[in-house]
């Protein structure tokens, strides 16, 4: 059986199609989105998606998270005492699809249609197809996701050309893709995105008003304060995709604060955002050498574009009415579910595929504030991932300390704020003239051509001072053997059983809720909890369900800030 996968940075889901129609498959929670999360227990067991995402919240120096992003690099993650690389980590989230999807189907599931960015460049599109081998499957093609959306939105059912625009909102990225369908090949003309803008700034800017409305200091607050806000802004914004008013209530410092907020009064606050939409559409447009009249649709995906004043703001930006019957979280898995069927009649759209754009941010290590924030290690990006290449571009930083000699300038690759994160390529140092500290400027140049070779320059801007290197983008290829090697491996390698998975689940989440819980909550929790590792050691699995249920719900109550005296 083949299965189309949108294997996505937060969240990967596997749909197929059966019976004439897609269809999602369910994972073993239940649900149809698995977080892409991989974490590593205290015996070495591989947990995937909730689970380990709730494993990570008590073990965060035991979870992986956002690996999609540095698929195709040498990065490494540390899990306890193992190690792994992002298509492995990968590879775990796509067997956990396979094996939801052969319980589901009842058959085995030996091949996959992946999706990707369109940006992806080959590098990064052979390390997809080559988590999915490690996971056990033959992946038959690769596809673009806003090729993907297009085709679950029926683009080229009729026949005839169409040029579309898709767009993608997500949790912390906004990918804008420029496409044209004719006679069956699906071309992508231009890419653009802005990699800091996402739901979650409109999730931000919630807290904020909330916090201006009852009048408390960020600064002052405990994380966990200021988690249970945030949690509580991304219900009250996910209430206005469905009404114009939401209720946002929070507890702070023990007192349980209720706000009333319109839909018109937080577009109003979000219009800075919005106005962010804009640059990438145009870049996109500009580059596809078209203009907002060429256009024939506009297709919305990404769960963000749920919110309405998203929706009508991109529709008074264009003058197009954007389309968005298609669940925004689906699409993508729909549209690669879509593709196997054509696949099986093959009747495949082909794909015109654009790979010359910079895969990667590039950028360098930076000491950034002033007086008492400076804060080091921070990253200074250079080159936005995604750029079309060739490209150059120039950041000038100064001296960070008084009588500074030397300016080391380390060349990093990657997407984290944190320097240390990303992934060191090169480093080259210059020599300054001694004086105060933000004296001397130094120019930095990266130009990135089309061999992928990227041409590190350093020019000091007093004396004129220039150093050079160039760093070869290495082939990242790897041998049969040493595929084989790491398919053994990760085959040795002990995924929880799918059996015992909703109940493991349980009781992770419980022994966070507990931490978090204090007083009369946390009796209840534990009465809760040993009623139900009492179920589990001599209950009928009916019974274990039951209790299973029982306890997820008094956590659930507990996590909106109900406490368990006004639930009893
Ligand atoms: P994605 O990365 O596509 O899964 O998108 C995740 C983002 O979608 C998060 O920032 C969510 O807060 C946001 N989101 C999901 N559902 C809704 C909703 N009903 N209304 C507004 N935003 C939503």
């Amino acid at each position: 059986m083949l299965i189309g996968i949108d294997l996505g940075t937060t969240n990967s889901l596997a749909a197929c199609f059966q019976n004439g129609k897609v269809e999602i498959i369910p994972n073993r929670l239940g649900g149809s989105l698995t977080p892409s999360v991989v974490s590593v227990d205290e015996n070495g067991q591989i947990l995937v998606g909730e689970t380990a995402r709730e494993f990570g919240y008590l073990h965060p120096d035991r979870m992986a998270r956002l690996f999609k992003r540095t698929m195709g690099t040498d990065k490494k993650y540390t899990l306890g005492e193992m190690t792994f690389s992002s298509e492995e980590l990968s590879a775990f989230v796509l067997r956990s699809l396979k094996e939801d999807a052969e319980t589901y189907l009842k058959e085995e599931v030996s091949e996959a249609i992946i999706s990707v960015p369109a940006y992806f460049n080959d590098r990064q599109r052979r390390a997809t197809k080559q988590a999915g081998e490690l996971a056990g499957l033959n992946v038959s093609r690769i596809i673009n996701e806003p090729t993907a959306s297009a085709i679950a939105y029926g683009i080229g059912e009729s026949g005839t050309s169409e040029c579309c625009m898709v767009l993608d909102l997500g949790g912390g990225t906004f990918d804008v893709t420029v496409l044209e369908y004719y006679r069956n090949i699906m071309e992508v003309y231009a890419v653009a995105g802005d990699n800091v803008l996402g739901g979650e700034d409109f999730t931000m800017v919630l807290t904020e008003m909330f916090l201006n409305r009852i009048a408390a200091d960020q600064k002052i607050m405990d994380l966990r304060t200021l988690s249970n806000i945030y949690k509580a802004a991304e219900s009250c914004k996910r209430e206005f995709s469905r009404k114009p008013v939401s209720l946002m209530s929070a507890s702070v410092n023990g007192i349980i604060y209720e706000e009333k907020f319109s839909l018109s009064e937080y577009e109003t606050a979000c219009l800075g955002l919005l106005e962010k939409l804009r640059k990438p559409v145009e870049k996109a447009l500009r580059d596809a050498r078209i203009t907002l009249n060429d256009l024939d649709r506009i297709i919305l995906v990404g769960g963000a574009t749920r919110l309405p004043l998203v929706r009508s703001y991109i529709q008074r930006m264009t003058g197009i009415y954007p389309e968005y019957s298609v669940d925004p979280d689906t699409a993508v898995a729909e549209g690669a579910a879509l593709s196997c069927a054509m696949k099986e009649r093959q009747e495949e759209i082909q794909e015109v595929i654009l790979t010359d754009v910079c895969p990667f941010t590039l950028g360098t290590e930076v000491i950034s504030g002033s007086g008492a924030f400076m804060e080091e290690g921070r990253y200074l990006p250079i080159i936005e991932r995604n750029t079309v290449i060739p490209v150059s571009r120039s950041q000038t930083v100064c001296t960070a300390y008084d009588d500074q000699e030397w300016v080391r300038v380390k060349v990093l690759q990657g997407e984290s704020r944190i320097a240390a994160n990303n992934l060191k390529i090169g480093e080259l140092s210059v020599e300054v003239p001694k004086g105060p500290r933000g004296q001397e400027a130094i120019e930095i140049t990266y130009t990135y051509d089309i061999n992928s070779l990227l041409e590190v320059e350093v020019r000091v801007v007093s004396t004129g001072l220039e150093k050079k290197i160039i760093i070869q983008d290495e082939e990242n290829r790897i041998s049969d053997q040493e595929a084989e090697e790491r398919l053994q491996r990760l085959q040795y390698l002990k995924q929880n059983p799918r059996e015992d998975e909703e109940n493991v689940y349980a009781l992770l989440k419980t022994e966070r809720i507990y931490e978090e819980a204090s007083g009369k909550d946390r009796t209840v929790i534990e009465e809760a909890a040993a009623s139900f590792e009492e179920t589990m050691r001599s209950g009928t699995r009916l019974d274990v369900a039951k209790k299973r249920q029982e306890l997820l719900e008094l956590l659930d109550s507990l996590e909106k800030g109900e406490s368990a005296r006004l639930l009893s």
